[in-house]
């Protein structure tokens, strides 16, 4: 019988969502030595995921990464099929009747609610709304956040929590040089936004941030960073977690908060951190006016420090809250999902019924092992998920309808509108046109309308 994966019958491989995850995916299969082809699909006209619309428009050096997706893209054994939802334009059945196997890499996208009173008050916002407002996110552009508010607070103790904070920190005419929204810089010029708070509900140790975002921070030219010295007070347990192998991160960024310890208060802006504590309730009439936290001590050993609520409450007036504690992956139809994870269950990559492999059925990325890592982490992982693929090859049956050209006239049959790696490249040839007018690097359509308009 004819190999799957050889000359004669290429392996055929849907990977549906094109972030990073997608794209090593798709990258590290084409490099495997066996004949495959790779279609990847995407909900949005534009391919890259978080890498365009999570990364922090001041940050330019993460979408590097952009040049190596646009090898694969260029790739012969490569299709795109962009502008194509999973669970709308096309469904699992019909990717299995086109596709050898399928990869499932879309990411986690829906924000943690925080479960406290107030969090649906007007000025509260989860950290997406706003990350995909200034990033320019099609069709989520017309969220208006009023910035009127002299302080913010930003709960969660992670990067998501630093991204925000530096935006609504940062000078205006800073941002307009990147590819920031315009309609968001010219918002963020009347902020009158001075202060911003950052919570944590454990301490100094235990917050996931990584060194070079909090040194990004200490960039910000005319705020003062600030941290109460007491934080650097450091238990037997803190001082012993901090030595952890994982926790290199910690070590590096400590002598940036012994340097915000020493703040001298004298700048316009200013970013505080408080940690061990929880948001306990949102107030205010009709829109955030305060929100209280609980003080929390931390008790347990060495890498399993929880925080526990104390009697005592802190309020902060403030007109803004955002809150950044982590997202989940959405469930998709006719795919297994562990609600309690937010995840796909799997085995290295292979998707799990209970318990069992479904044959054919992979995943990568956030929607694999959760929210977590840097951009590159995502190459390790769709590593492990293509080598579980490649071992399984001879379970694998081939799909009986084995045309990529035809599957795209079947979908533009039924009023899908599919586009091209070369249509998505004539888009952003005009993005990056509208940029050089505007002085930025790519001044990005807001809506799918706008974008297919360009073909
Ligand atoms: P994260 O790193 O997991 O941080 C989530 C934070 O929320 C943690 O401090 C967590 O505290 C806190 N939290 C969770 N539930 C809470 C609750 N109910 N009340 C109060 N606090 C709560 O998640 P993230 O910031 O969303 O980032 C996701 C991933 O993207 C991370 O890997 C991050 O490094 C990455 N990222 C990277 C960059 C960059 O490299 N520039 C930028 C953005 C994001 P506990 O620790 O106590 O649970």
């Amino acid at each position: 019988m004819t190999q799957l994966g050889s000359q004669d019958l290429p392996l055929r491989v849907a990977v549906v969502g094109a972030g990073p995850a997608g794209f090593y995916a798709a990258e590290l299969l084409l490099k495997e030595d066996i004949s495959a082809q790779v279609d990847l699909f995407e909900a949005l006209p534009s391919p890259y995921g978080l890498v365009r619309y999570g990364v922090a428009p001041d940050h330019p050096k993460m979408r590097t990464v952009i040049a190596r997706f646009d090898r694969t893209g260029d790739d012969p054994n490569f299709n795109y099929f962009g502008n194509i939802r999973l669970g709308t334009d096309i469904d699992l059945a019909t990717l299995r009747e086109y596709y050898d196997a399928v990869i499932i890499t879309t990411g986690a996208q829906e924000p943690k609610a925080l479960g406290i009173p107030g969090e649906d008050l007007a000025g509260c916002y989860t950290a997406r709304p706003f990350i995909r407002w200034y990033n320019a996110y099609p069709d989520h552009s017309e969220s208006e956040f009023d910035l009127s508010c002299a302080t913010a607070v930003v709960i969660g103790n992670g990067n998501v929590a630093l991204d925000i904070a530096r935006v609504l920190s940062q000078a205006p005419d800073e941002l307009a040089k990147t590819d920031m929204a315009t309609r968001a810089i010219d918002k963020l010029r009347t902020s009158k936004v001075r202060t911003v708070y950052v919570i944590g509900r454990r301490g100094l140790v235990q917050a996931s941030f990584t060194h070079p975002e909090i040194t990004e921070l200490d960039k910000i030219e005319h705020c003062d960073i600030a941290l109460d010295p007491s934080y650097l007070q450091l238990d037997a347990a803190d001082r012993a977690e901090l030595e952890f192998e994982d926790n290199v991160q910690q070590r590096r960024f400590l002598p940036n908060f012994e340097k915000f310890s020493q703040c001298t208060n004298q700048a316009p802006r200013r970013v505080e951190f408080r940690f061990l504590r929880s948001p306990v309730a949102i107030e205010g009439d009709g829109r955030v006016e305060r929100i209280v936290l609980r003080k929390n001590i931390l008790s347990g050993d060495a890498g399993a420090r929880k925080a526990i609520a104390t009697e005592d409450l802190e309020t902060i007036n403030c007109g803004l809250v955002f809150s950044c504690v982590g997202y989940r992956g959405e469930p998709l139809p006719g795919i297994p999902y562990d609600d309690a994870r937010g995840t796909l269950p799997n085995d290295k990559g292979r998707v799990l019924q209970d318990g069992k492999q479904v044959t054919g059925l992979y995943v990568s990325g956030w929607i694999k092992r959760g929210p977590s890592g840097v951009i590159g982490t995502n190459k390790v992982d769709s590593k492990e998920t293509i080598e579980s693929l490649v071992a399984d090859l001879a379970t694998l049956s081939p799909a009986p309808r084995r045309d990529s050209a035809a599957l795209r006239a079947a979908l533009q049959a039924r009023g899908a509108r599919p586009i091209t790696y070369q249509d998505w490249l004539k888009i952003n040839k005009v993005e990056a046109e509208r940029g050089r007018a505007a002085g930025k690097p790519l001044e990005r359509f807001t809506s799918v309308a706008e974008m297919l308009a360009v073909l």
